[in-house]
């Protein structure tokens, strides 16, 4: 059985991460070049993921496939995103961050990597909001805030209910403008078949061409997969369609650890009304669905 080696670095949480970027090994900007980073997806995740390593210096390829990165699921968010910037002053910070989101989740997630999200959230807010999305504002031009998922605090940044949206089309723009720069190779229409693993790293992934059906190697130092949600594998789901396992099964098969394949997101809406605990929104769209007023199909609630 494979053994998980999280790599989560040594000494007391709040100072992981910090000190593992200060001991890790820089990389001359002069040899950035040389290596090339694959980033499967082009969602939220890795058009981010390709745009940044690609201002960073390195040299990147996009593969995706859907016809356009605009096409990814992130397009259906909406809530928000929580940042610990403590705009409304009502006792928000990066460990009550963190604490709700290790609660949330049910005390399941890795403690480290949830205090490092709480730490750089302030400043992906500051990244987003450079990228021209437009979140929502108070009358006086500073970023509104909204309390949301059961939070004591004011801490979720929105684009009223379109914030998948208009977060997508900022970090479409931020990689469109490093593929017109040379700096990326965007591949659309491709879809990831397989994983290429070279002495137990991942070293490439071999790709079909979903216009004529051809089988094509990439190469490359890493592999980054940011391939999304697999809320398809469950029989009902108001996910899209591409929300399936394809890349990240591959993966698995390969040697990839997977842990809590149960902590998926799909939304109430879909799961018909068992009893009397569900959700309001369950038992909503079940009565919507008795009138008649929307109409449940195998895969989405209409
Ligand atoms: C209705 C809804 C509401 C949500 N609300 C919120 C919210 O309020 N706040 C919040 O923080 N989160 C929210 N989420 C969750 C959040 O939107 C997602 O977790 C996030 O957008 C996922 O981004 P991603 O880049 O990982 O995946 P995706 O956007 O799904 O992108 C996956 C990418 O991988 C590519 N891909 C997949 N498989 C392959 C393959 N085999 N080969 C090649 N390419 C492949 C696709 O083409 C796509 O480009 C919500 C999600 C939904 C559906």
């Amino acid at each position: 059985m494979a053994k998980l080696e999280s790599k989560v670095p040594s000494g007391p949480l709040a100072d992981k991460w910090r000190k593992h970027k200060v001991d890790s090994k820089l990389v001359n900007p002069a040899n950035k070049r040389k290596y090339e980073v694959i980033v499967v997806g082009a969602g939220l995740a890795g058009a981010s993921a390709a745009a940044t390593l690609a201002e960073l210096g390195y040299k990147v390829k996009c593969i995706v496939f859907h016809d356009s990165p605009r096409r990814a699921h992130s397009i259906a968010a909406q809530g928000g995103i929580n940042a610990a910037k403590n705009y409304q002053n009502d006792g928000d910070s990066v460990y009550r961050l963190f604490y709700d989101t290790i609660k949330g989740g049910d005390y399941r997630a890795r403690e480290a990597n949830v205090h490092r999200l709480a730490e750089v959230s302030a400043n992906s807010i500051d990244q987003c909001a450079a990228q021209g999305v437009p979140f929502a504002r108070e009358y006086g031009g500073l970023l509104a805030n909204r309390s949301f998922g059961g939070a004591q605090v004011s801490r979720t940044f929105y684009a009223r209910g379109q914030t998948g949206q208009q977060l997508l089309l900022g970090a479409y723009s931020a990689l469109s403008r490093t593929v017109g720069q040379g700096l990326v190779q965007l591949i659309t229409q491709h879809e990831m078949v397989d994983l290429v693993v070279v002495n137990g790293h991942a070293k490439g992934v071999i790709t079909r061409d979903l216009v004529t059906g051809q089988l094509v190697r990439h190469s490359g130092d890493a592999v980054i997969l940011a391939t999304g949600g697999y809320g398809n594998v469950f029989n009902l789901s108001t996910y899209a369609r591409g929300s399936n396992a394809t890349a990240i099964w591959r993966a698995y098969k390969r040697g990839a650890c997977m842990a809590n394949p149960c902590s998926t997101q799909i939304p109430p809406t879909c799961i018909p009304v068992s009893g009397d605990y569900q959700s309001k929104l369950t038992l909503m769209s079940e009565s919507l669905r008795k009138e008649g007023r929307i109409r449940m199909t195998k895969n989405a609630a209409d």
